[in-house]
Parts: C-alpha cells; structure tokens; sequence
C-alpha cells in the first residue's frame, strides 16, 4: 500500500515546464495521487536542482518560440510556477544525515533515497530516471505508479489522523523543535512560560499551570486543595480511571454518581442523592466534585454549581476531553475553581506524548500548585515546604502545543462541521442509531463522536469491513472496575451508567476528515 509519493525533480519540471512527451504521464500521475489522498512529498534539499532545471528547460522553449524574454522575467516564471507547484506537496526535510553522501556513485540519488527511506515503508519515489529505479525497489516511474494506485484497494480510515495534522504544522513544528534542540532548556524552558500563558488567555483563566500528564493535572488540584484520608469526592462512574484514581491516591474516598442518559456528563440529581448519603452515614467528609465534561461536553454546570454551593464543596474540572468547548459562552477549564486538562496525543489538543495542565483562577491555588509541581519547592527546588511530585511538562511538549495551538481554533469549527454532518445524516436516516445531544447553552471540543445504539456490535462489524475503525468508550464504568472493588459497588447501582456503556460506540473524528471520507462512514453505518 502506497501512501507517501516522494517527487523527484525531472517529475516536478515535467509538470511545471509541461514537457513532452512526459508531461501527461507525470501530471496524471501526481493528479492520481492528490485523487486518492496520498501524501505528496518533496525533498528540501532538491530545491535547487529543481530550479536550474526548471529555468533551463524554459529557456530552452524560450529560444524555440518568437519572443523576446528577459533573464530576470524568466526566473520570475520559474519561481511563480514552482510556487503554485508546491502548495499542493509537503516538504520532507532534509536531515544532517543527508550531508554524508559523498561515498555515494550519486550523491543526490542517495539524498531522494534517505529522504524516501525516512518517510516510511509505505513511501516510494515517484521517477522517470531509470538507473534509480533500477537500483532502489521502492524508485518508480509514472506508468507503473499509476497501475499500481488504480488497483489498490481503499485504504483504512484513522479513527483520529495525527498524520495530516502534522503535515499541516510541519514547518512551524520543525522549526519549534529546532529551537528547543539548540536551546537546551529542556526543562521549564521557555517555550513552556510562553505556552501557559498563551493557555490561560485560551481559557480565560487567570492560571494556566502546565503539568506532566492530565492524570498528574487532577491529581495537582486535588493535592492544592488538600484532599486526603476523610475526604468524599464525587465524581461520576462513567469515565476514563484517571477522574477517580487520583481521589483514591490521596487516601480519600470516591463516590460514584450515575450520569444523564442524554449528555452522559454527571447527574446533579443523582449527585445530590449522594452526597447526603455520605453526610448521613459521617464518616467520610464531602469535599469535591469532579464533573467531566465527557466527549468534549461541558457538564451541567448551573445545576452543579447550586449544588457545590448548598453543600459548601469544591469542584474540580475534568476537562481532559473539552479544551476549546463551551458552556454558556465561557471556555471549559474556566468552569470550576480548578480544571484540568490532558494533552494526551489523542485529546483535542495533544502533544507528541504525555502533558496536561491545571487551570485556577486563585492566586494562592497558583502558587501552591506551582510548588507542587517541582516537589513541593518553598524558595527554590532544595527548599521544601510540601509533599509534591515531578510533575512538570517538558520543554519539546510545550513546543509542539505551541504549533498546535496556532491552528486550534480552526480545527474546533472543523470537528462542528464533521459533527454536524454526522448528527443530520444519522437523525434523517431510519436506522437504530442515535446522535449524541449538544444542550443549547453548550458547543463541544468533539474529542469523541459517541452515538447509541442496541445492535452495536452489529455496527461495528459492518464498519470494520468497510475499513472503518470504531471504538468503546467505555465499555465498563469505574464503579464495576477491580481497582475500585474495595468501595463495595455492584452491579445494577448506576443504572444509566451500565445501560450507556452497553450500547455506545465512536465514530472516527478528528479535524481532518473530509467530506468524501466521512461520507464513506455514513454509507456504511446506514447501508
Ligand atoms: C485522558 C483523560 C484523563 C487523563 O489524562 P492523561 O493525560 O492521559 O493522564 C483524565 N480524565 C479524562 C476524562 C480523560 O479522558
């Protein structure tokens, strides 16, 4: 399966020149693969050649054609052309290691041939030249390459496409991760200040305070707060371990709370139920809630906050899936006294491993959360005043956030997009199917696609043979989990909970799905 099409330059001067009797063959093929999605590379280090052999080639039917041209209006020619050209390819950079190529019979061979290796074993090198074909297996030219796309089948769809969201990002991530290599400020550096700010301003938060994981994000708050032994935290059953796991680190007590059938997010009602069950009974003391904003939507906050206030609690955003979702018009992570998010690759705004961060409007929170997060630092690190963690994010993270922050906003109007579609098309079709509700007051970061349903598997099998991957979130609440057996809940407590967790499935959704793409998923879901 070819999904990477490194150019070589006579292919590029083929087009741009229109150079017979090449030139249909080679456009056809490029066409082919922009057709089909495939990743259209060219090599940086190629940029030259590319030009000199452009700027000959036109010179050349310049001599051959009556009129005069001037030598600065043909390398404009040149230049505009190889402009328009490159704006549909990415650019595969050329590495150091592609200055060591002077034991090679081609040196320029060698560089197409690291750079095609780089790409992948799903990469090839689009070519006319023969002797490269001949020598790398993966070198071919426009006729075969053409034979080969036409007859492949139709590739898998990414259940979340990472790829193409770093094709988009590509210059500015290399250049961000080039700044931090040099820099050498790998820890705290300054890319990290940069981001929290920029993350505050995001959130309208007055804090934004970048940690090593959204896991380490709710645990930070929890540990400001000073949670611990005799502390009931609330938190609902439904959702990913991290919500509940750090309340039992702390020593404190988790109390689950079933969810609504419609949002999935906490129920308040069933919220208050438990709290007064805890208060009655007097051993543990009340003194959080976690709400999550699951899939990407804001809890319901007006009712949660009546109720953090009637019993005096604290609540403590999970806000892991909804970074850039809203409620009422204010950005999640705003939501509660604290807020936690998770930078988790998949997460709508992920880095190239784990980060998270933990968001205050409180300036005595800040600085207790800021010394938490070195160890429990007081006047520098060998001044310790509290308990705390390693809990920082590193300097390349913050760097590659950064760039993806940069395109964030578009990529939320895009995941609405794609919902919409997917909501029109699932409610106007009469299939056993049914959409996820966004309540009025609320917009969703759509870090899932979850839709319900009583054949699930059925869907999911239909899909997978299509090539379209789907998934379970989740396909067991907390309550039933082994690691929180000791708390003594059973099967049949949450029933909305059990009842969700057997009939719900994912969609794929990310910022990048495209019409066509998506369309494939829709057919196959109402077929
Ligand atoms: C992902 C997630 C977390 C934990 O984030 P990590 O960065 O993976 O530690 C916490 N809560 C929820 C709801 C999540 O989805």
């Amino acid at each position: 399966m070819i999904r990477h099409v490194l150019l070589d330059v006579n292919i590029v001067v083929d087009i741009c020149a229109q150079r017979r009797p090449h030139f249909a063959n080679s456009v056809k093929a490029l066409d082919w693969a922009l057709a089909c999605n495939l990743n259209v590379w060219l090599y940086t280090g190629s940029v030259q050649t590319i030009y000199f052999v452009l700027l000959n080639e036109l010179r050349r039917s310049v001599k051959a054609g009556p009129e005069l041209v001037t030598p600065t209006a043909l390398r404009a020619k040149a230049s505009s052309l190889l402009a328009t050209f490159t704006r549909r390819c990415c650019w595969c950079s050329a590495l150091a290691e592609d200055g060591n190529v002077f034991g090679e019979v081609d040196p320029e061979d060698a560089q197409l041939i690291n750079a095609t290796n780089r790409l992948g074993a799903e990469a090839c090198l689009l070519t006319r030249d023969q002797i490269l074909i001949d020598k790398f297996s993966r070198a071919v030219a426009p006729a075969e390459f053409l034979h080969q796309v036409q007859k492949a089948p139709l590739p898998r769809i990414p259940f979340i496409d990472l790829e193409t969201q770093q094709h988009v990002i590509r210059l500015g991530l290399e250049r961000r991760v080039d700044a931090v290599l040099r820099g050498g400020n790998y820890i705290l550096g300054p890319e990290v200040r940069e981001l929290e700010g920029k993350l505050a301003e995001f959130a309208g938060c007055r804090h934004a305070i970048s940690c090593a994981s959204g896991t380490d994000a709710l645990l930070m708050g929890l540990m400001a707060l000073g949670v611990g032994p005799g502390d009931a935290v609330f938190a609902p059953t439904f959702t990913f371990v991290a919500t509940a796991e750090v309340i039992s680190l702390l020593g404190a007590r988790p109390v689950f709370v079933d969810i609504d059938d419609q949002t999935f997010n906490i129920d308040p009602k069933s919220l208050v139920v438990a709290i007064e069950k805890i208060r009655a009974l007097g051993v543990h003391r009340p003194r959080c809630i976690i709400p999550v904003d699951l899939f990407g939507l804001p809890a319901d906050y007006e009712a949660l906050n009546e109720v953090a206030n009637n019993f005096s609690l604290t609540i403590v955003e999970d806000a892991a899936q909804s970074f850039g979702a809203t409620w009422k018009g204010y950005r999640t992570c705003g939501l509660g006294h604290i807020a936690a998010t998770s930078f988790f690759p998949a997460k709508p705004l992920g880095c190239y491993g784990d980060g998270g961060a933990v968001f205050t409007d409180d300036d005595d929170l800040a600085q207790k959360l800021l010394s938490i997060r070195v160890h429990g630092q007081g006047m520098d690190k060998y001044h310790n005043v509290r308990i705390g963690l390693n809990g920082r994010l590193d300097t390349l993270q913050a760097a590659v956030l950064l760039e993806k922050l940069e395109i964030f906003p578009s990529e939320l109007v895009a995941r609405n997009r794609i919902a919409d579609e997917y909501t029109t098309s699932i409610a106007a079709a009469k299939i056993d199917v049914k959409p996820p509700t966004v309540p009025p007051e609320c917009t969703s970061a759509w870090a899932q696609y979850s839709v319900l349903t009583e054949h699930r598997e059925r869907f999911r099998e239909k899909l997978d043979r299509q090539s379209i991957p789907t998934m379970i979130y989740y396909p067991t609440p907390l309550h039933l989990q082994p690691a929180f057996a000791y708390l003594g809940y059973g099967e049949g407590d949450f029933p909305v909970a059990e009842s969700v967790a057997r009939n719900i499935f994912s969609l794929p959704m990310h910022p990048y799905l495209t019409l066509s793409t998506q369309k494939r998923v829709i057919d196959a879901l109402l077929a």
